[in-house]
């Protein structure tokens, strides 16, 4: 799987090339090259571009220490070659920094530090005309292993890429299917699927929300009834780095229980196309873009491609959490289908069925407190395992 990301994100780089001499206008977004200066111990990064770019700068304290900028999706194209990630050596405070594409609608510097150090000062330098270069500079000072991890919790601000939110915690939106009118499916004894969803969605919420990790979201957190386009434009106006969707499934024999994900089937990716027009789903390679139509559709395809990419990955880490907790999965766990709240072109996403409101057994799963919490333990685990996994295919390139 990480290979083929890289090749579609390979692949995207060739086409950028292909896309900008194709083009009247010069490309925009394009970081030309990382610089260090300073004296002493007193690092200062110079990151140029070609245009200006919106950045967000953080501390990362899990693991090794490091400098976090992220950017919207711009294309490396540093020391004249454009290349979808790279690497190279540091001085002073930075041991080193490497670059990649974090997520389909941005980019990722990291700067390995050789020893903790803070961000003392940030600033933009505009070019004065086309030749000089667009600057971002980061000034980093050595400080004690303690206060870089107080100010790793912090937010050392910094604008906001105003296109998609690059929020230092990724955005987890939980779709609790049904709801209002809509009750979803019914057990025998009343348990209705719109309350099941709910409940969970909530408490998967609280076990994120306990995390300190992730900003969670909940297309509905009472009991009304939201279309489900609106679902998918919610989690797609917040910005969402990933969606899930919860129900409850019914039918087939009485003895049929366990719990099924589902990604899009290849009939509902057709469909993406034609429901993103209707409503306005834009992606952010296509906003003021004066690129010929066949050119963003050539860029909306590989987005989806590496979406579908990442929502599988999410389904498969689910499904296999479910297994190893114990919560009983139905056979081919993994399912696909032409789901509408799927069809967000650039938000991963997968459709979890928890389990039969038609089966007794499941029924009572579902009810029980103690139960309840295997299934929301191993929803978290398979996010915490999907976002670690991202974080190492951009810090292990
Ligand atoms: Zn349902």
């Amino acid at each position: 799987m990480r290979a083929l990301v890289a090749k579609i994100a390979l692949l995207l780089g060739v086409l950028c090339m292909a896309a900008s001499s194709a083009v009247a206008d010069p490309p925009t977004g394009r970081v030309t090259s990382v610089r260090f200066g300073g004296e002493g111990q007193a690092t200062r990064i110079v990151i140029e571009s070609d245009s200006p770019l919106q950045y967000h700068v953080f501390l990362l304290a899990t693991g090794t220490s490091r400098v976090v900028v992220d950017l919207p999706r711009v294309r490396w194209s540093i020391g004249g070659l454009t290349t979808e990630s790279g690497s190279g050596k540091g001085t002073g405070v930075v041991a080193g920094y490497r670059y990649a594409h974090n997520t389909a609608t941005t980019s990722r510097l990291v700067l390995d530090l050789a020893q903790p150090a803070t961000v003392a000062r940030e600033f933009v330098l505009a070019g004065k005309d086309k030749d000089e270069p667009h600057r971002i500079v980061i000034d980093l000072d050595p400080v004690t292993p303690q206060v870089f991890a107080d100010a790793a919790t912090g937010d050392m601000g910094g604008p906001q890429p105003v296109a998609r939110q690059v929020s230092r915690k990724p955005l987890i939106v939980i779709d609790p299917g049904h709801g209002g009118k809509d009750p979803g499916a019914l057990s025998r004894g009343g348990v209705k699927e719109k309350d099941v969803t709910l409940a969970i969605a909530l408490q998967v919420r609280d076990v994120l929300v306990a995390s300190g990790r992730y900003d969670v979201a909940l297309t509905r957190s009472t009991d009304i009834f939201i279309e489900l386009e609106d679902r998918v434009t919610k989690a797609r106006n917040l910005g969402a780095d990933l969606f899930i969707a919860l129900h409850a499934d019914a039918g087939g024999k009485p003895t049929t229980r366990g719990a099924s994900v589902y990604t899009l089937s290849p009939d509902g990716e057709k469909r993406i196309d034609g429901v993103s027009k209707q409503h306005d789903w834009l992606l952010d390679v296509e906003i003021d873009s004066d690129r010929p139509d066949e050119v963003n559709q050539i860029l909306r395809d590989l987005v989806q491609r590496e979406t579908k990419n990442q929502s599988a990955r999410f389904a498969s880490g689910l499904a296999e959490a479910l297994t190893a907790s114990g919560w009983p999965t139905l056979e081919n766990t993994l399912r696909r289908k032409s789901l509408y709240v799927l069809l967000s072109p650039d938000t991963p996403a997968a459709l979890l069925e928890m389990g039969f409101l038609t089966n007794d057994e499941d029924v009572t799963a579902l009810q029980s407190e103690a139960k309840r919490q295997k299934l929301v333990a191993a929803v978290s685990h398979a996010i915490d395992t999907y976002f670690d996994n991202q974080t190492m295919m951009v810090a292990g390139r």
